[in-house]
């Protein structure tokens, strides 16, 4: 079952500016910003009702978002789709053909599991699974 948009993620060059326009222009919140050393990027958090956006600044240009900022420029990364079950939706996925790029869940430290589809599956959109903790 899927749940709502998690989050949209969006890669920018400078925090700052992004914030110009999404917290002072659009009025959004800022819940929290973070640093993430092990992906190498700083990011801020803006609750938008039940989703948020984050924007994710590299911190370095070899990280994968680093190298996306390089070869694509700013802009949307990618959807986060919350589900119940991301075995179950991957099972599902796998008996449509559509590709993944984590063929196994990945798992954060504080427990969401996690996988992205290949976009070439998803008209060209980068489309994140997230199963949060119970
Ligand atoms: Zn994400």
């Amino acid at each position: 079952m899927i749940k709502r948009i998690n989050h949209i993620a969006i890669v920018v060059e400078d925090l700052d500016s992004a914030l110009a326009f999404w917290r002072d222009a659009m009025g959004l919140p800022v819940a929290k910003t973070e640093e993430n050393p092990g992906e190498n990027v700083d990011i801020a958090f803006l609750p938008v009702g039940e989703s948020e956006i984050e924007l994710l600044k590299p911190t370095d240009t070899e990280s994968g978002i680093g190298k996306y900022l390089a070869k694509k420029g700013q802009g949307m990364h990618h959807m986060c789709i919350e589900v119940e079950d991301i075995d179950a939706t991957m099972q599902r996925l796998a008996a449509h053909g559509v590709q993944m790029i984590n063929d196994v869940p990945r798992v954060r430290e504080e427990g969401t599991r996690y996988a992205f589809v290949h976009p070439k599956s998803a008209g060209g959109v980068l489309v994140e699974l997230y199963e949060l903790p119970k």
